[in-house]
């Protein structure tokens, strides 16, 4: 498929300092962008990233209809560069749109769009080890209409940022604190297994009480009884206990994470225990009160692998392990990032490698 693309006649990279990248603040030069009129996608194109002109009565703004991923491109040589699991992103934007009721976007249209605006920004990719560029495609609701039912124009676009390695001085494990107030991040039938814009905008006041009391991030439960575990922030999560690997189920209101799937794969192709089922807090509790919780961790395309040192739930802390990386979680995080940067074989199938 030939993309239209019109090239940025300036490009900002000179005034960017790779060594000091802040996680979403860099955007590279170009961006990817259609538009849905006429019950079509129409005029695929890659142009210079900027600003996009938009109305005050813009459908998105009022009702929230609007969907994202967040993946990332690796840079593996000069010829080469790796994208994780594009297929997998790609299939859960749509999972996402059709929850939302914004129409569904085709994968080839989505990868050459994406292969270009790599191919054209690939100097931005950073070289370092660790460090990759974020890519970020996102579909918005665009009618100028401020009613609430869905939309009739919707714009897409593919937008990238080069980041740094999540862990610049070794792992910093996190603490985690089940939300105050009796919070909750989403229902069953809600919008939790979607990747949508408003489950994040719900989720701010409760982090932000989690941050003030001093934790890194809310270990979220599930809203009918607030005893199961769901996921944390932007990761889900995992507990080894008694030797086994231990992840809520996809209840429906959990986000199916593209690393909660690789490290799934992964150990069942090593033949580690692993269980996807429904967990209470009281069960990690009782675990830790008897020494059999091991390793807890999060995973999410950002870190990767977040070890947790600390989980509080209604006035009671417990701490997991001796205060770093427990050593699946640090296996995971070789393979994982291994296969993403190319110094360890694929076997899964998970990278797409696009010649530059
Ligand atoms: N849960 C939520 C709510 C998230 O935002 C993310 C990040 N996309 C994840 C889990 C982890 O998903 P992934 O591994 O695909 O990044």
């Amino acid at each position: 498929m030939t993309i239209k693309t019109t090239r940025a006649t300036d490009s900002r990279i000179s005034e960017v300092d790779f060594e000091m990248l802040e996680f979403g603040r860099t955007f590279s030069d170009h961006m990817f962008e259609m538009v849905w009129q006429n019950g079509a996608w129409n005029e695929p194109q890659v142009k210079p990233y900027g600003p996009v002109t938009i109305s005050p009565s813009l459908n998105a703004l009022h009702y929230g209809q609007s969907v994202f991923e967040g993946m990332k491109a690796y840079y593996v040589d000069e010829n080469t560069i790796h994208l994780f699991r594009p297929r997998d992103h790609h299939d859960r934007l749509n999972a996402s749109s059709r929850r939302l009721c914004i129409p569904e976007t085709d994968y080839e249209t989505f990868i050459s769009g994406l292969e270009e605006l790599l191919k054209l920004d690939a100097a931005w990719i950073p070289r370092q080890k660790g460090h990759a560029l974020y890519v970020r495609p996102f579909v918005f609701a665009s009618e100028e209409y401020i009613a609430a039912v869905e939309s009739s124009r919707y714009h897409f676009y593919i937008i990238t940022c080069p980041v740094a390695a999540y862990y610049k001085e070794g792992f910093s494990p996190i603490s985690l604190t089940t939300p105050s107030q009796g919070y909750v991040r989403a229902v069953r039938g809600g919008t939790g297994e979607a990747k949508t814009a408003g489950n994040y905008a719900a989720s701010f006041l409760p982090a932000r009480l989690a941050r003030d009391q001093g934790y890194t991030q809310v270990l979220w439960l599930d809203a009918n009884e607030q005893r199961y575990v769901e996921e944390v922030g932007t990761m889900n999560i995992f507990f080894k206990i008694d030797g086994k690997l231990v992840t809520p189920e996809l209840s429906g209101s959990v986000l199916s994470g593209i690393t909660r799937r690789s490290i799934l794969e992964i150990a069942r192709r090593e033949g580690m225990p692993v269980e996807e089922r429904r967990i209470t807090i009281d069960e990690v509790f009782e675990a830790s009160h008897q020494g059999r919780l091991e390793e807890v961790f999060g995973a999410g395309t950002a870190a990767v692998i977040a070890p947790v040192r600390l989980i509080h739930h209604n006035g009671e802390k417990i701490e997991i392990g001796n205060g770093s990386i427990g050593p699946v979680a640090q296996s995971m995080f070789n393979t994982i990032t291994g296969i993403q940067n190319g110094t360890v074989e694929d076997t899964y199938g998970w990278t797409h490698a696009v010649n530059l």
